[in-house]
């Protein structure tokens, strides 16, 4: 079984080509610049294509997409045939959904429906699903969404302490993000620790561009630090992450953002740690920027490592324990300096590193020592891999 797996941005289209019957990679590959001019980035193994191609929107993006996968040179498959459903990153689900789901009808309808609380992600993740209507009409499609493993979520962690109305009327709470890489993480850390995923509590920080942090409490989310939207918890790239909300009224008054949207914006895109360090919003530049002795680096990386460490404590706190604390994404998976920091925070929980099993990148590892009575781990991410088995799973039901 061939499940192709799409994450459809406003001008992009990541994509991947797996056999679910080994849960082997085939093929994957990137296009940019839709509604601009286009650019394909396609491997297949060591095989590495790119070229510009004219990409005027979503639909001619999906179609380059399948040539590029049906190609004799450095495509996986001879027939469209071939390819038995599509699995599509959907980032908002609202309430509707706690599971991943084919889609008909109606659950275009709910996606659509919650475009207003994901006005950036959900608009180009329905923008991929109708092209792939239109240029494979008739082939399954299933939505997997990100906040969908957080409806586990009890409301005690959920509710905002704001007028109920506000939840019933305007289902203002939070949400949460990142789902298939909290759950994947999660899953993968049971694994290696050779426990039940149903018996332990884990502490997954998925830390990238984007960051969160989930309690998964015997294999579900309990709690998470992203809201409502992306915005909430962590400091970010370029997100400022919680703020007492009179900031937004204050950056208004003051004169310095001229709408409510030019202050969201401002937090969304001008914050965190691109806002703190005055450098970059990539950590590796502002790991650099620290070495060469720049103090507002150090204090932009001090102020990120601080506030995940607050959130592990929470989290504990909120589970009665922690058996593992897991780090995964960009920054999670690669850099030392961070695990370290971060860590060097818990030992109260009884974490313990193991410098020499932590400086590695990218691979999976238990990096705590061998009395550390919380383990400490690193799992690289893969939330490909998730929406393909969700796919094959909602097909099978
Ligand atoms: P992601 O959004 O998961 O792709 O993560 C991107 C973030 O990970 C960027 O801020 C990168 O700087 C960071 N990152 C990736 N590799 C490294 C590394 N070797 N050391 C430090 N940060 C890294």
């Amino acid at each position: 079984m061939k499940i192709l797996v799409l994450n459809c941005g406003s001008s992009s289209l990541k994509y991947q080509l797996l056999n679910m019957e080994n849960e082997q990679l085939l093929v994957k590959g990137l296009c940019e610049r839709i509604g601009i001019d286009g650019v394909l980035k396609h491997e297949r193994n060591e095989i590495k294509y790119e070229a510009s191609i004219a990409m005027p929107d979503h639909n001619a993006a999906v179609k380059i997409v399948l040539e590029a996968l049906l190609d004799k040179n450095h495509g996986a498959i001879s027939s469209i045939d071939e390819i038995h459903a599509v699995g599509h990153r959907v980032v908002h689900g609202g309430e509707f959904f706690s599971d991943s789901v084919l889609i008909d009808d109606k659950v275009e309808a709910a996606i659509e429906a919650c475009c207003d609380v994901a006005p950036l992600h959900n608009p180009p993740n329905l923008i991929g699903i109708r092209a792939c209507k239109t240029v494979m009409p008739g082939k399954p499609q299933v939505a997997v969404f990100d906040t969908a493993f957080h409806q586990t979520m009890p409301k005690k962690a959920y509710l905002y302490a704001i007028p109920y109305e506000l939840y019933e009327q305007h289902k203002i709470r939070k949400y949460g993000f990142h789902g298939t890489s909290h759950k994947y993480v999660s899953m993968q850390a049971a694994k290696l620790l050779g426990k039940p995923y149903a018996s332990l509590k884990i502490i997954t920080c998925h830390l990238g561009n984007g960051a969160s942090i989930c309690a998964v409490n015997k294999g579900a989310s309990a709690d998470t630090s992203m809201g409502f939207t992306p915005l909430e918890g962590l400091a970010m790239g370029t997100r400022s992450g919680s703020v007492d909300p009179a900031v937004v009224a204050a950056l208004i008054d003051r004169g310095i953002c001229p709408s409510v949207q030019a202050a969201i914006d401002l937090l969304n895109k001008k914050s965190g740690m691109l806002g703190l360090s005055g450098v970059s919003s990539d950590f590796r530049d502002i790991e650099s920027a620290k070495k060469d002795g720049n103090a507002r680096a150090e204090t932009a990386l001090d102020v990120f490592y601080y506030k995940v460490a607050k959130y592990i404590g929470e989290y504990a706190a909120a589970m009665n324990g922690v058996d593992a604390v897991v780090f995964t994404a960009g920054l999670g998976e690669n850099s030392i300096a961070t695990r370290e920091a971060i860590c060097g925070y818990l030992s109260y929980l009884g974490v313990e590193v193991d410098s020499e099993k932590n400086n590695c990148r990218g691979k999976e590892i238990d990096f705590s020592t061998e009395c550390a009575k919380v383990r400490t781990l690193v799992i690289p991410t893969n939330e490909e891999l998730v929406i393909a088995r969700d796919t094959k799973s909602a097909l099978q039901k």
